[in-house]
């Protein structure tokens, strides 16, 4: 198999050599650039398996390199952001971002997004694959024909709006979704209301899934960003 190749986009000279000695060390291939532009040229010329952005380049805004990017294509994109407000990082996830990590971060929390976003590439190509119905995670099964989910043999009893969540995380596994993004999906609106509602569900969908609701196996909370489901071994 194929070393993956990871594209960095960071104009910091010193968190560049952070992350690519740390690629190096763990047997990922690189590539750099250094702003914005030189980015979407290396994304699309390279079509790299995963792309490290920084969100505060010296040309384009961060968000708009995302945009640009996802117009032809879905490749993994985490954002580094040096910004600790959360509205440049949901700006970034509603922009298509899978993922994000906070300036100062450990080489160990660097390591573990790329295995999480390595984790959800596989997935989602077997699954293309195989072209499944049945999502499993762990104990928990899917079975989307038939409109059901499933705890080990156990039938969950959900309600329509805690099965729609539970597919909608299903279908995005490991990557991080905004609360806008949900509420848009589940109601096709994003009022104020429809957050506080979202957190209801997401309490009693946690009630029926999780085995200990009060550390969450497989939905995570990314507090005032959103959700996430993880991929359970
Ligand atoms: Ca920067």
């Amino acid at each position: 198999m194929n070393k993956p190749l990871i594209l960095v986009v960071e104009d910091d000279n010193s968190v560049k050599n952070l992350i690519t000695t740390t690629l190096k060390a763990h047997d990922y291939r690189y590539l750099t650039a250094q702003n914005g532009a030189s980015a979407i040229l290396e994304a699309s010329s390279h079509n790299p398996d995963i792309v490290l952005l920084d969100l505060g380049l010296p040309d384009i805004d961060g968000v708009e390199v995302i945009k640009r990017i996802r117009t032809w294509s879905n490749m993994p994109i985490i954002v580094i952001s040096a910004r600790s407000e959360d509205t440049d990082k949901i700006d970034a996830l509603d922009a298509g971002a899978d993922d994000y990590l906070t300036k100062p971060f450990s080489v160990d929390e660097l390591l573990a997004r790329l295995r999480v976003t390595q984790r959800r590439l596989n997935m989602m190509q077997n699954e293309s694959a195989a072209e499944n119905s049945v999502f499993t995670n762990g104990k928990l099964k899917i079975d989307y024909a038939a409109g059901c989910a499933y705890l080990g043999d156990e039938e969950l009893h959900l309600t329509p709006i805690e099965y729609k969540l539970l597919c909608l995380f299903s279908k995005n596994v490991g990557k991080v979704l905004t609360h806008t993004f949900i509420t848009q999906s589940i109601w096709g609106s994003t009022w104020d209301n429809d957050i506080a509602s979202l957190r209801v569900f997401m309490a009693t969908l946690r009630k029926k899934l999780e085995k200990d609701p009060d550390s969450p196996q497989y939905i995570q909370t990314h507090i005032g960003v959103g959700y996430r489901m993880m991929k359970v071994e």
